[in-house]
C-alpha cells in the first residue's frame, strides 16, 4: 500500500488509513491527509 511521500501509478480514489478520503492521479505524490495533516498509508478504494 502507498504511503505518503510516494508516487501514485494508478489514478483513483484512496482512503488513508484515518478515514479520510482524496483523489489522486498517476504521477501525483502521495500527500499527508489534508484533514489530518499527518502522514498515512492511502488504499485506492475506487476509480
Ligand atoms: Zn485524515
Amino acid at each position: 500500500m502507498p504511503r505518503t511521500g510516494e508516487i501514485c501509478t494508478l489514478s483513483g480514489l484512496y482512503q488513508g488509513d484515518c478515514g479520510h478520503s482524496h483523489r489522486f492521479d498517476r504521477g501525483d505524490t502521495f500527500t499527508p491527509c489534508s484533514y489530518c495533516a499527518r502522514a498515512v498509508t492511502w488504499i485506492r478504494v475506487g476509480a
